[in-house]
C-alpha cells in the first residue's frame, strides 16, 4: 500500500475557534470554494411534507413514513437490552418508538403529553405497530409541515445538516452563476441551465417529480452530470495534448539483447503477449512520451513483456525502472528478470527500502553512473537522492497502488535527457501495469488519456481453478482437504480473514491459524508470512515456500499481489465475505498457475450480507478478471477502482457510468468542440468543476 495518507485522513491543524472547526470539517468533505459549496448536491431527500395518520401507516409496511402525536407513555426498559420505549398515539392509533441508545435530555424531552413527529419505517412488533430510531421532533401542535422535499447532504461527523444547508444557501448568494454552455447548446442537447437545475436541487419544488429526484433521472440532476463528465473530459483531453507536445527519448533499437532474450525464454509468448510487445515496441520509437497501460489478468503474463520492453530500451543505450508496490513483488520480479538477463550481460539493480546501507549506496552508485542498466525496486526508487544517468523507460507494477505523486516522480527522475532541448520538456516512456481490469466504460472516462493494452488470453496448460464458498463451521473438513493435498505433494495457502480496524488484531488472527494449522496438521510444515516479519524474514519464508520445505503457507493480505509458486494449487480464504471482489479474485490468481487442477476455498461467516452473498456467488461463477470487475462495478460503483483513493477527488460524484454511457458520449464531443473554439469556456468549467482538483488527472 502507498505510505501516502487521503486527504481525508490527514491530520487537520488544531482548531482554535467554532468557525475554524466548521472550516476543517467543511475541508474534510472537499468543500473548500463557495463553488464546491453550491455543487455539494443532495444524496437524497427526505418527504417531511405529509404527516400520515398511524392506522394508516400500518397499512404502509416497509416505507418511510412520518406520523405525529402525543406521548402517552415513557419508559426505560432493561430487556432484552436498555433502551427507551415511547408510546406516540393520535387519533387513529398508537406506535411504539424504540431508542437503543439515547440521552438523558432524550428521556427528558419525551415526557407525557408532549408531542412529536416521528419519521422512519413502522413496523408490527411483538406488541403492535413500532419504529426503532426514528428521526423525530419536538413540535406544537399545528407547526407548519415543509411544502417541498428535504434535501439531505452528504455530511462528515458532527457536521449538521441544518449548518450545511445554511453554507449552502449563503453561497449561492455569492457566486457567478454564468452558465458554461450557450444557449444553442442547452437547446441542442436538451439541458437545463445550470443555474436552474442547481437551484432546483438545493430546493425542489413542492410539484417536482420526486422518483426522479431520487433515481437522478431528473433533467437538473443530467445537468450535473453532464456538465461533471465535460469536466473530466476536458481534463484528460487537454492533459493528452500536453503529453503529446513533450519529447522524448526515441528508444528504436531491437538488438542483440531483446533478441538474445528471446532466444533463451523457456517459453513462446502467447498471441496476446506478442501483440502487446509489438504495439510498445512501436510507442517506444516515437520522440514523444508513450503512455501505456498494460492490462492483464492476473497470471496472464506481463512480466515479460516488460522485460522485453526494457531490454529495448536498454538495446537502444538507456536505462530502464521497474517499480513495484512490494518488497516480496519487487523481489520475485528481480529474481525471475535478472535470472533471464544476467546470463545476456545485463546489469540488473535492485533497490529497495529494507537494502543495508552500503549496499544501498552501491546501488545509487551504479544507477547514477549509468553501469545499472535496470533497476528494479519497490518505492524507495523515487526518493530524492536515487539519480538516473539515462531512464529512458519507467515501467510501473501494479500500477493503481501508487499515488499519483509517485508515478509522476519516478517519472521526473528521467527529465532532461536529450542535449539542447527543454530539460522539462523531455519525459521517459511510461509502461504502467495493472492486473485489476478496468471495464471498458471506466477505461474510456478516466483513462481517455492513455493508450490501452490487454492481454486477453492466459499461457497454455492452465487448468482452471474450482471455486467453493463453505461455511466457516465446517473448517475441519477443509483442514482435512489441505492435509490430503499435501500429501500428494501439493502446496496451500490459507489466507487470514481482513481485520480492517486493527493491524494487530489481524496479526493475532493469523498467528492463532498458525498455531491451529501446526497442530492440527503435525505431519506437514506450516510457515507464516505476514506484514510485520522483517523483509529478510519474509523472502525466507517465501523461498521455503517456493522451494516446497513449506506445504502450507499461512499469510495475511501480503499476498495478495503477484506472488508466483506454481506448485501451490489450492487457496483458501477465510471470512471471505470481508475481502472485496477484486482482492479475492488476486488472492485466487496465485494458485492455478501450474498443471495440477486447483481449488480455491471460500469459508465465510453467516450470515451473509446481501453485497457478500453476490460478491461470493460472482467468484464461484467466473474466473474471468474482466467479468468481475463489471460485476464489481455493478456492486459498488467505480469508487475505488484505479487506486482512485488518490485521485479520488476526481472522481464521478453524480455520473452513473453503467446508467449515463450516452452522456460520456455527448460530453467527449463537446469537450473537443470547446476545446477548439472557446478556451476562456474552457478554463471556467474546469475551474467550477474541478478547481484545484485538475492536477490528480493530469498523470
Ligand atoms: P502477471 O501477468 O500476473 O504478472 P506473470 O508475469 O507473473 O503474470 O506470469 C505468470 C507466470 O506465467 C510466470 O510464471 C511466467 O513465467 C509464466 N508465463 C508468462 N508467459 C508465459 C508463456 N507465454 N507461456 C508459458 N508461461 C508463461
Ligand atoms: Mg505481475
Amino acid at each position: 500500500m502507498t505510505p501516502e495518507l487521503p486527504a481525508a485522513k490527514r491530520k487537520p491543524a488544531k482548531p482554535t475557534t467554532t468557525a475554524q472547526k466548521i472550516e476543517n470539517k467543511l475541508a474534510r468533505l472537499g468543500l473548500h470554494t463557495d463553488m464546491d459549496l453550491v455543487l455539494h448536491l443532495p444524496m437524497r431527500y427526505e418527504d417531511e411534507t405529509r404527516i400520515v395518520l398511524i392506522r394508516e401507516a400500518s397499512f404502509m409496511g416497509g416505507q418511510s413514513v412520518q406520523v405525529e402525536g402525543l406521548i402517552t407513555a415513557c419508559e426505560v426498559q432493561y430487556k432484552p437490552r436498555r433502551q427507551l420505549v415511547v408510546t406516540l398515539a393520535d387519533e387513529t392509533g398508537q406506535v411504539t418508538l424504540r431508542f437503543l441508545n439515547f440521552y438523558g435530555s432524550q428521556l427528558k424531552q419525551m415526557a407525557e403529553g408532549n408531542r412529536v413527529r416521528a419519521r422512519g419505517e413502522l413496523r408490527h412488533g411483538f406488541f403492535g405497530p413500532e419504529m426503532v430510531h426514528p428521526l423525530y421532533k419536538m413540535v406544537l401542535e399545528g407547526a407548519p409541515l415543509p411544502v417541498a422535499l428535504t434535501p439531505v447532504y452528504p455530511s462528515g461527523d458532527g457536521l449538521p445538516q441544518t449548518y450545511l444547508r445554511k453554507a449552502i444557501t449563503s453561497a449561492m448568494a455569492r457566486i457567478n452563476w454564468r452558465d458554461t454552455l450557450s444557449p444553442a447548446l442547452l437547446e441542442a442537447l436538451d439541458l437545463m441551465p445550470f443555474e436552474a437545475a442547481v437551484r432546483l436541487l438545493h430546493n425542489p419544488p413542492p410539484e417536482v417529480d420526486d422518483s426522479a429526484l431520487e433515481d437522478r433521472s431528473h433533467p437538473a440532476w443530467v445537468r450535473m452530470k453532464f456538465d461533471e463528465l465535460l469536466a473530466q473530459q476536458l481534463s484528460l483531453k487537454r492533459a493528452q495534448v500536453a503529453r503529446r507536445a513533450k519529447g522524448a527519448a526515441p528508444l528504436p533499437v531491437i538488438g542483440a539483447l531483446s533478441l538474445a532474450f528471446q532466444r533463451v525464454l523457456p517459453f513462446a509468448l502467447t498471441g496476446a503477449q506478442q501483440r502487446v510487445l509489438d504495439q510498445i515496441r512501436h510507442d517506444l520509437q516515437a520522440p514523444f512520451p508513450m503512455q501505456r497501460l498494460l492490462q492483464g489478468d492476473v497470471g496472464s503474463g506481463k512480466t515479460v513483456v516488460a522485460a522485453l520492453a526494457a531490454a529495448q530500451a536498454i538495446d537502444s543505450g538507456f536505462q530502464a525502472v521497474l517499480m513495484a508496490p512490494t518488497e516480496i513483488l519487487a523481489d520475485q520480479h528481480f529474481r525471475k528478470i535478472a535470472g533471464w538477463l544476467e546470463p545476456l550481460g545485463i546489469e540488473v539493480v535492485w533497490l529497495t527500502g529494507s537494502l543495508k546501507k552500503k549496499a544501498k549506496l552501491a546501488a545509487k552508485e551504479r544507477i547514477e553512473s549509468g553501469t545499472a542498466q535496470l533497476v528494479i525496486g519497490t518505492h524507495a526508487l523515487i526518493q530524492d537522492d536515487v539519480v538516473f544517468a539515462r531512464l529512458g523507460l519507467v515501467i510501473v507494477d501494479e500500477q493503481h497502488r501508487f499515488g499519483v505523486g509517485q508515478r509522476l516522480t519516478l517519472r521526473n527522475k528521467g527529465l532532461g535527457l536529450s542535449d539542447g532541448l527543454d530539460p522539462t520538456q523531455i519525459v521517459p516512456h511510461q509502461l504502467m501495469m495493472s492486473a485489476t481490469p478496468i471495464p471498458r466504460t471506466l477505461a474510456m472516462t478516466y483513462y481517455a488519456d492513455l493508450e490501452v493494452s490487454v492481454i486477453d488470453e492466459l499461457p497454455p496448460g492452465r487448468t482452471p481453478i474450482v471455486t467453493r464458498v463453505i461455511d466457516q463451521n465446517r473448517r475441519d473438513e477443509v483442514i482435512e482437504r489441505v492435509h490430503v493435498a499435501a500429501l500428494e505433494g501439493r502446496q496451500a495457502y490459507w489466507v487470514c480473514p481482513l481485520i480492517e480496524e486493527s493491524e494487530a488484531l489481524q496479526l493475532q488472527t493469523a498467528t492463532d491459524t498458525h498455531a491451529t494449522l501446526s497442530a492440527a496438521l503435525p505431519d506437514l510444515q506450516v510457515g507464516l508470512v505476514h506484514g510485520r516479519l522483517k523483509p529478510q524474514e519474509k523472502q525466507a519464508v517465501m523461498d521455503a515456500f517456493t522451494r516446497a520445505e513449506i506445504q502450507v503457507l499461512v499469510a495475511t493480505t501480503v499476498i495478495e499481489v503477484g506472488v508466483d509458486v506454481p506448485n501451490a494449487s489450492l487457496m483458501v480464504i477465510e471470512h471471505a465475505e470481508r475481502f472485496g471482489l477484486s482482492q479475492l479474485h488476486q488472492l485466487r490468481g496465485r494458485v492455478g498457475r501450474g498443471s495440477a487442477a486447483s481449488v480455491c476455498l471460500l469459508l465465510y461467516q453467516s450470515p451473509l450480507g446481501q453485497v457478500a452473498k453476490q460478491r461470493l456467488g460472482t467468484m464461484r461463477e467466473t474466473t474471468d478478471g474482466f467479468e468481475i470487475a463489471r460485476r464489481d462495478l455493478q456492486i459498488r460503483g467505480p469508487g475505488e477502482f484505479l487506486g482512485a483513493r488518490q485521485s479520488g477527488q476526481a472522481m464521478l460524484r453524480f455520473a452513473d457510468l453503467e446508467t449515463d454511457q450516452w452522456l460520456v458520449e455527448q460530453a467527449r464531443t463537446v469537450a473537443m468542440d470547446l476545446l477548439r473554439d472557446d478556451p476562456v469556456t474552457v478554463e471556467m468549467h474546469l475551474a467550477r468543476w474541478l478547481g484545484a482538483k485538475e492536477e490528480f488527472l493530469k498523470v
